[in-house]
């Protein structure tokens, strides 16, 4: 008979052929854990602040060996044209949907940080510097895309990862540093991006503000201080400064989704900015009407056309100056916003429905005003539906208590590998 000839092996067989692929891909997550945490050490126990291109560099070698394991064509964007260490791209073309993973190399934690090794708290937390901005992250996409392989899904899937090397404190011009991003994100159907985001499993993030960076410098005619207000000497650059500021305030303070700061103010006489730096000095006298003011911010909106619009408004208010004044605003180019679409939604759907049935609950969007740029944000003009904040949970991320929950490792991954799954079997 048939069954008398079956070995024990031959039944494992049959059982693993029987059970879904689903069920594979989440078994897979579950017996991997402690290879995906040991990942976790040894990248977090390298330091990789922005400007140690050398750590960069190595940090991406060994995710770049992870994905050459699992058959992508890797490649490393050298980063000197953008004076950062570059990035890693990897490609695995296939049919379906294309499909964009993100994550960073980088952290905030430069060489000479005291925050430098990966301590485990307890059997659930770690502490270490980038443990969930974002390398927790990267360990998460590596260990989906075994999954994904195991249960012989990952071979028909049409994937591009980025890891960009200067996520932290990106290069300039943006333009350069976020080319290969881009140039990744052209015709892909999806994204996603693996940042801590709220550090909550219970939310995702579908819209992040943009930020840009704006500069305003205001001259004044000096003149004796008694003589200040008159018809030909006018308030000076300090008053003028102070009037555009609380005009900014007045006029767009009220507005949903927009913030606006000015961080740093310099007035008198004469003032040495460094930008760079954020620093600088004045001098000027107490009896003397103030020649110059300079005053840096940050504006922060979640569409374009906030933007423009919040940009219209701030250069009519500098225009329309006081006498014997004048005030320029300019403004950097900035990380662009991730508006909320119907796309992302449509996405987040699908992620909550995944995290649901591999028993991790439901997802829900986090506010935008909680979601810092990230980038993300760099792919929404190419991509229509996209999803971030999907990495390692923790919290206190930039700080040197950024501290993992460790057991969001396997149920992080488990929702991001059906969500991978269910995607490319979707038709595109
Ligand atoms: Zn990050």
């Amino acid at each position: 008979m048939l069954r008398d000839v079956i070995t024990a092996g031959a039944l494992l067989t049959v059982f693993q052929t029987a059970r879904s692929p689903e069920r594979t891909i989440t078994a897979h997550i579950d017996a991997h854990v402690a290879e995906g945490l040991a990942l976790l050490e040894r990248v977090v126990n390298i330091n990789s602040g922005t400007q140690n291109h050398a750590g960069v560099r190595q940090v991406g070698a060994i995710f770049r060996a992870a994905f050459d394991r699992l058959g992508f064509k890797t490649s490393w964007i050298d980063g000197s044209e953008w004076r950062r260490a570059g990035h890693l791209v990897a490609e695995h073309p296939g049919r379906g949907m294309r499909i964009l993973l993100i994550g960073h190399l980088d952290t905030v934690f430069e060489p000479d940080s005291p925050f430098q090794k990966f301590e485990r708290i307890d059997e659930k937390t770690a502490k270490g510097p980038g443990i969930i901005d974002m390398k927790g992250g990267d360990v998460i996409i590596v260990q989906a895309l075994e999954a994904l392989d195991a249960a012989g899904r990952l071979k028909d899937m049409n994937l591009t990862i980025v890891m960009t090397g200067d996520e932290e404190d990106p290069g300039r011009p943006l333009s350069k540093a976020r080319e290969a991003l881009v140039a990744a994100a052209r015709g892909a159907d999806v994204a996603i991006g693996f940042e801590d985001g709220p550090g909550d499993p219970r939310y995702a993030v579908t819209a992040r503000r943009g930020t840009t960076g704006w500069e305003l410098r205001v001259t004044g005619t000096a003149a004796q201080s008694s003589q200040i207000f008159r018809d030909d000497i006018g308030p000076g650059a300090i008053f003028e400064a102070a009037r555009i500021l609380n005009a900014f305030r007045e006029k767009m303070s009220g507005e949903e989704h927009l913030t606006f700061n000015p961080g740093v103010i310099l007035g008198g006489t004469s003032v040495d900015v460094n930008a760079v730096q954020a620093r600088g000095s004045a001098f000027g006298k107490t009896n003397v009407v103030a020649e110059q003011a300079v005053v840096s911010g940050d504006l922060r909106t979640l569409s374009p056309a906030q933007l423009e619009r919040a940009m219209t408004t701030m250069r009519q208010i500098a225009a329309a100056g006081m006498p014997h004044t004048q005030a320029t605003i300019t403004f950097d180019e900035g990380y662009p916003p991730l508006a909320p679409t119907d796309g992302n939604a449509r996405l987040l759907a699908l992620y909550d429905q995944a995290s649901r049935d591999v028993g991790a609950g439901p997802v829900t969007a986090v506010s935008p005003d909680k979601a810092g740029a990230a980038d993300v944000s760099f792919v929404a003009a190419e991509v229509k539906m996209i999803l971030d904040g999907v990495g390692l949970m923790g919290h206190d991320d930039h700080t040197p208590g950024e501290t993992a929950d460790l057991s969001t490792l396997p149920s992080q991954t488990k929702r991001a590998a059906i969500t991978l799954y269910r995607l490319a079997t979707q038709p595109r």
